[in-house]
């Protein structure tokens, strides 16, 4: 494989921090990959498919200074993709907190690893702030990332190799 953005996930994908992701029964390196497809099955956009493949990057060692990890991926990520990319990254948690408030069903349906980090991510949102969440540009991309997200912690699903993803990036690429 050549240089190049693209590369250079595919080697974050492959470190051994990509395998651990504490309380699931899959790696963060599956469970991105899990999350891709699944946002590609449903016949999301490139962008999107993007968004949902790289949203937990910042889980991986980048260099970038941020203290969440949705901030660090978002951020590096800006270097060489869009909004349409970066966006749903940087709010895949406030959607977390956002469907805990805004969908009765959601909370009970959370893995026991997501509604320990919930705690630590703030708690639901409040009535106004789902309301403001709901009104920013890309909120609904990040709860589509949000959904395909809670489904992707199965260990025994078929998991795509990382490069099944290669052409929607270089397609991507600012
Ligand atoms: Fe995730």
């Amino acid at each position: 494989m050549t240089g190049g953005p693209v590369a250079a996930i595919a080697e974050l994908f492959g470190t051994a921090a990509a395998r651990d992701y504490l309380g699931e029964p899959v790696t963060v390196a599956a469970h991105m990959l899990q999350t891709g497809a699944l946002a590609q099955a449903a016949g999301a956009p490139p962008a999107l498919v993007a968004a949902a493949l790289l949203h937990d990057i910042g889980h991986l060692p980048l260099p970038v200074r941020a203290k969440e990890h949705e901030e660090r991926g978002a951020a590096w990520l800006a270097t060489w993709f869009p909004a349409p990319v970066t966006e749903p990254v940087r709010l895949h948690v406030a959607a977390k907190r956002y469907l805990c408030a805004a969908d009765p069903g959601y909370f009970a349906r959370l893995s026991d690893a997501s509604v320990h980090t919930l705690a630590l991510q703030g708690g639901p949102l409040t009535r106004e702030q789902a309301r403001e969440f709901a009104a920013l540009p890309y909120a609904a991309d990040a709860v589509a990332v949000r959904r395909w997200d809670d489904q992707a912690k199965d260990p025994r699903a078929v998991t795509p190799d990382f490069c099944h993803f290669c052409g929607v990036l270089e397609g991507l690429l600012s």
